[in-house]
């Protein structure tokens, strides 16, 4: 074999070996390829598999928090109408309670009697209050606060408050002073009740616990802006303070510093809540420095409009004569023994002549055959509620529609608005006063048949 053939072979043989390696290495890169294509297979099949788990498992927790929201709303409403109902049967004996305890009063007592019943008024209205404190915050929650909005004295209504407060102050020996700005304005608009409902919580308040020295009521007004005028004021007591690690939860329902004090001084833990869901809706809001053993200084603000149409005259309370007034044909439908005995009495007192019906199936009857210059109308009554009676009535053919006065114990703004809608002209609830009564039945007028 020559040299150069010999080189060759080598040659070939190299070459040879090469591809035998070469292809050895594809081989193994085949080979991991594919173990890694398994793998990948695998994995993803795993990750498929983990997906539609947890695809299962979001949907069934889906479905069990929507189960426990709908629970939940459900156990809401079903507390609201709870609450709604309670306020009702409640507002009913209190109506009682109040409204005869009001005609003992009007009767001739001995000093040692009037003492007593100015006891049981003075029970009653801390019950009333109460009532009014659970059935506001219950509205609240359910999200049907809703304002009223008028124009209003606002010097008028400050001034009141103080006059509300002189004999609580006067009977504790501290002092109290409420301070008005000079700018103060003469008429704002704004829900006024519900201003007054702040005060009257955060001055009560601050009189409760305070033993001595003085509760000062700083008011301000800033200048219009935006069609607005802000109203801030400051509370300041120098009472039993709060401690700093119990002030935040202030402003939680149902929440009171301390049980010991609550025993104490008593209280339900509503009334800061509720003035700051409205100084919440008012625009404005509540905040509290206070220094334990000194003092505190609740702060808060709402937002008013300027007034718009000025005050409506009414007549004021105990301007017009409980006597003496012009006398009226009354339709009084009350299916509640004493409520209807109340109202026959305070009636009889106003000097006007009454018809019971004990049901909305009476009252239409009497209605077809009788005049009457109003109809005070209970709404909930066996046989035939007021809601129906009044649909009843405003669809008969008469000479004309005597007003009708709804005298109900339901107290939401909804229960008005169905009243209205059904065709009744106004509203009275329980529990009222005789001169509450008056007021509504001062616009009536006689039929023309009493003129004849
Ligand atoms: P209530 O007074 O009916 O219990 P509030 O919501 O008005 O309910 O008050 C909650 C708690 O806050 C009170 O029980 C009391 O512990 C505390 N508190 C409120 N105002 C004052 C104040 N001016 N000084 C000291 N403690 C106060």
């Amino acid at each position: 074999m020559t040299g150069e053939q010999s080189q060759l072979s080598d040659s070939i043989r190299r070459l040879t070996r090469r591809v035998e390696r070469e292809r050895a290495a594809r081989k193994e890169a085949e080979r991991l390829l594919e173990g890694k294509a398994m793998e990948l297979y695998r994995a993803n099949l795993e990750l498929r598999q983990l997906a539609d788990s947890l695809e299962g498992e979001v949907a069934a927790r889906t479905f069990e928090l929507q189960s426990a929201l709908k629970e939940a709303q459900s156990a809401n409403s079903a507390k609201s109408d709870f609450l709604a109902m309670m306020s009702h049967e409640i507002r009913t004996p209190m109506n009682g309670i109040m409204g005869m305890s009001q005609l003992l009063e009007l009767s001739g007592l001995d000093a040692t009697q009037r003492d007593h019943l100015s006891m049981i008024r003075k029970s009653a209205d801390d019950l009333l209050g109460l009532i009014n404190d659970i059935l506001d915050f219950s509205k609240i929650e359910a999200g049907h606060l809703s304002l009223d909005f008028h124009d209003f004295d606002v010097r008028e209504e400050l001034k009141k408050l103080t006059s509300l407060f002189t004999p609580a102050v006067t009977r504790k020996g501290i002092g109290f002073a409420m301070i008005l700005p000079d700018n103060t304005p003469a008429l704002l608009r704004g829900d006024s009740m519900r201003m007054r409902q702040i005060f009257i919580n955060l001055i009560s308040n601050a009189i409760k616990f305070t033993d001595k020295g003085a509760i000062t009521v700083e008011v301000g007004f800033s200048e219009p802006s935006d069609g607005q005028v802000c109203l801030t004021c400051a509370v300041i007591d120098t009472g039993i303070g709060i401690p700093e690690n119990r002030r935040d939860r202030l402003f939680k329902a149902f929440s009171q510093v301390d049980v010991s004090i609550t025993r104490h001084y008593g209280g339900t833990g509503l009334g800061l809540a509720i003035s700051a869901q409205l100084c919440e809706a008012m625009g404005g809001g509540i905040s509290v420095e206070s220094l334990v053993g000194h003092g505190s200084t609740f702060r808060f603000s709402l937002m008013f409009e300027p007034a718009v149409e000025g005050i409506r005259s009414a007549p004021k309370q105990n301007e017009v004569p409980l006597g003496g007034l012009t006398a009226l044909r009354v339709l009084l439908v009350e299916d509640h023994p004493v409520n209807l005995t109340l109202a026959q009495a305070l009636l009889k007192k106003l000097g006007h002549a009454v018809d019971v019906a004990e049901n909305g199936r009476q009252a239409v009857d009497l209605v077809k055959t009788h005049d009457y210059d109003v109809i005070l109308m209970d709404v909930q009554m066996p046989v035939m509620d007021g809601i129906a009676a009044t649909r009843e009535i405003r669809n008969l053919t008469l000479l004309a529609q005597p007003p009708i006065i709804a005298l109900t114990a339901n107290a939401y703004t909804r229960d008005r608005e169905n009243c209205l809608a059904a065709g009744m002209d106004d509203f009275l609830s329980k529990p009222y006063r005789l001169e509450q009564l008056r007021d509504k039945l001062l616009h009536v007028s006689v039929r023309p048949r009493d003129l004849q």
